[in-house]
């Protein structure tokens, strides 16, 4: 049972709406490229254990803190007796281990080292669990989803699981059986009361409204090139049509996002949205959606 779902983190949102409005630095969009990818190999092994058997919980991006250290889990697992803790990389290509450290066959960069990582939440994770006075077996794993990636020289750390190890991996997971007791789920919901929904070390790259191309675009190929027809924006490079009420709320959702300081109007949205939308519609979303603070021409929705 999935108790907390994955949702794109706020920093993957910021990047991928700024990269269809402006263009990015090399850095951020180095940045953006691989927070997709992983969060494209995290849903990947969610539809992996959606119909994962016996009695378990899932929890998926948590962001917990002992003694002021952060530590993030892609998913944890509570199981009878056990919690697995697991890391999830979309890495492609080759790639080689050397003295613990992965590095690319054709860049010789060298990633961050997953199995570090993962055994510092291990520690983190089983401080907090004597804290909690919780006893449970702790196994943590880091998970390689993507077929297309090779790992040479690779320890027999069993702690890692390349992809042709994967099915068998959640095989494994699923003949171990499983009932789930009230202190469980009690363990479940303080792990969620103690989840940080935003992350502390993320800074986004700085922007200006003036900077942001505007403009309604199509959800599903990203091309500015919109027209209206009826109650639809329809899209002239691929066809696809959307309620011209959900296109505008989408962009009014963006734009709260990228500008969190800036007040909301019926003015600044349609400049936003820059279509030749009639004002009036965009009133309507507006007031439909947010609650208006004050009645002038001055008023704003929150
Ligand atoms: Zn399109």
């Amino acid at each position: 049972m999935i108790l907390k779902k994955r949702f794109e983190s706020d920093e993957l949102l910021i990047l991928r709406y700024l990269n269809r409005r402006i263009k990015l630095n090399e850095k951020d969009k180095f940045r953006y490229l691989n927070l997709e990818k992983g969060f494209e190999g995290e849903i990947k092994f969610d539809q992996l254990i959606e119909n994962i058997q016996e009695e378990r919980l899932i929890l998926n991006d948590l962001l917990l803190e002992v003694n002021n250290s952060y530590f993030q889990i892609d998913t944890l697992i509570i199981s009878q007796g056990i919690i697995y803790l697991i890391d999830i990389k979309n890495f492609e290509g080759d790639c080689y281990m050397e003295s613990d450290k992965i590095f690319s066959v054709k860049t010789r960069w060298e990633y961050k080292n997953p199995i570090n990582q993962l055994k510092r939440s291990e520690t983190l994770f089983s401080q907090l669990l004597r804290i909690l006075k919780c006893n449970y077996l702790v196994e943590s794993t880091a998970i390689f989803i993507n077929p297309h990636f090779t790992l040479y020289q690779a320890s027999m750390d069993n702690s890692i699981i390349l992809p042709s190890q994967v099915n068998r991996f959640i095989s494994n997971l699923n003949n171990v059986p499983s009932k789930l007791t009230n202190s469980d789920k009690q363990l479940a919901k303080k792990l969620l009361s103690l989840h940080h929904p935003k992350t502390p070390f993320s800074l986004p790259p700085s922007y200006h409204y003036d900077q942001l191309q505007k403009g309604v675009y199509c959800n599903k190929c990203i091309s500015y090139y919109m027209s209206i027809e009826k109650y639809n924006f329809v899209c002239g490079n691929c066809g696809e049509r959307e309620k011209i009420s959900k296109v505008i709320l989408r962009h009014i959702n963006e734009f709260k996002l990228l500008l969190p300081g800036q007040k909301i109007t019926t003015k600044i949205i349609s400049e936003w949205c820059n279509t030749e939308l009639n004002r009036r519609t965009i009133c309507r979303v507006l007031k439909n959606n947010f609650e208006a603070v004050g009645k002038t021409k001055e008023t704003y929705y929150r």
